[in-house]
């Protein structure tokens, strides 16, 4: 009798630790990416701190808009 229940407890046990191992697993796969963090640069016009992604490069100057680009550097 001790030993069958013993062997519950074993199997019990083994079969927690699958689910939580299952569990983890899930928990990770649908963890969403970490934001990425963008580069800011500062308007050589207006001064204001934008996302590189968003700059208006006119030759080794960078800003916020086309339309601050053309008033510092007209064309
Ligand atoms: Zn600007």
């Amino acid at each position: 009798m001790k030993w069958l229940l013993l062997l519950l407890v074993a199997v019990a046990v083994i079969h927690w630790l699958g689910r939580a191992k299952k569990a983890a697993v899930g928990a990770a796969g649908g963890r969403r990416p970490a934001p990425q963090v963008e580069s800011m640069l500062q308007c050589a016009q207006c001064g204001v701190h934008f996302p590189a992604s968003e700059a208006v490069t006119v030759g080794d100057r960078v800003y916020c808009s086309d339309a601050h680009s053309r008033l510092h550097a007209p064309r």
